[in-house]
């Protein structure tokens, strides 16, 4: 569409990007290969260096971004990093993290650093300030004088066996789409089509930029779906009536 001169909207750089298991197939959404892990440990990238607030959101916020945030990192790859006081909290993934029963054994079980992983877990261990953990809501659990932050669900991570999971993007959709309006037409050139219609994913980006709100790949597909829908439907009787006159 873009090739026929098709109009675009929406930012290139952005998509609704799961971290999953780096052993995932290629192609892969993340419906059973995510790890959503990443708020109750730390996320390091191949340097062994700290990236992002962990802590920052709930699911589904936090899961339509880490993997955009992995895709920023050095060689595309981030590692997540856990303990035993984390088991049983997360969605159990398909595959088994990587064990081990010291951070130093962890750090070479993953192929990282040791030196840099050791200081940043042992900052990360020491900026912590625990209060009520609640992983329920938006707790007290916070790191102090750490950048980045965690600002929730903050706990030293010092509880063997220790857990770590090399993780990868998985893009469920992209937020670059055709250009629409409220009649679902498709646009040329700053123009709107008389008999051409979009709706679904293709053009979700006149509706999302950036982020998730849960639902909306399916809410964007029935909605404009039936606007395109009859749109095209009222377009083809236009043009019989047209034929036929
Ligand atoms: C892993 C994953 C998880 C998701 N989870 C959710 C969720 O929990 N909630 C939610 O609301 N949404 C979710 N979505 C988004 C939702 O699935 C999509 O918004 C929706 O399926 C898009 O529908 P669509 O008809 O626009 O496109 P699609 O379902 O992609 O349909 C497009 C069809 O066109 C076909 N096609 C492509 N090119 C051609 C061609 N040249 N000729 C003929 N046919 C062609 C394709 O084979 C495909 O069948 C998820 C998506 C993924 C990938």
């Amino acid at each position: 569409m873009t090739a026929q001169g098709a109009d675009i909207i929406g930012d290139p750089t952005q998509a609704h990007c799961v971290a999953i298991d780096a052993r995932a197939p290629l192609y892969d959404g993340g419906i059973v290969t995510r790890v959503d892990a990443v708020s109750l440990g730390v996320m390091l990238n191949r340097d062994g260096v700290r990236f992002y607030d962990e802590g920052e959101d709930f699911w589904p916020k936090r899961y339509a971004i880490w993997g955009r945030l992995v895709a920023m990192q050095p060689d595309q790859i981030g590692y997540c990093i856990i303990d035993s006081k984390a088991i049983g909290r997360f969605m159990p993934p398909v595959f088994p993290g990587v064990q081990a029963n010291s951070l130093p054994e962890l750090a070479q079980a993953l192929g990282l650093p040791e030196p840099d992983f050791m200081r940043t877990l042992n900052d990360y261990n020491a900026a912590c300030r625990v209060g009520s953990f609640d992983h329920t809501v938006l707790d007290d659990c916070h790191t102090e004088g750490l950048a980045p932050a965690k600002t929730h669900w903050a706990r030293p991570i010092d509880q063997a066996p220790f857990f770590g999971y090399a993780l990868r993007p998985g893009i469920t959709f992209t937020y670059l789409g055709l250009k629409t309006d409220a009649q679902a037409r498709v646009y040329f050139g700053g123009a709107p089509s008389d008999n051409l219609f979009v709706a679904g994913e293709m053009m979700a980006g006149n509706v999302l930029g950036k982020g998730y709100t849960a639902g909306v790949g399916m809410s964007i597909g029935t909605a404009f779906g039936r606007i395109a829908g009859t749109q095209a439907a009222k377009s083809a009787l236009k043009e019989a009536a047209h034929a036929v006159a």
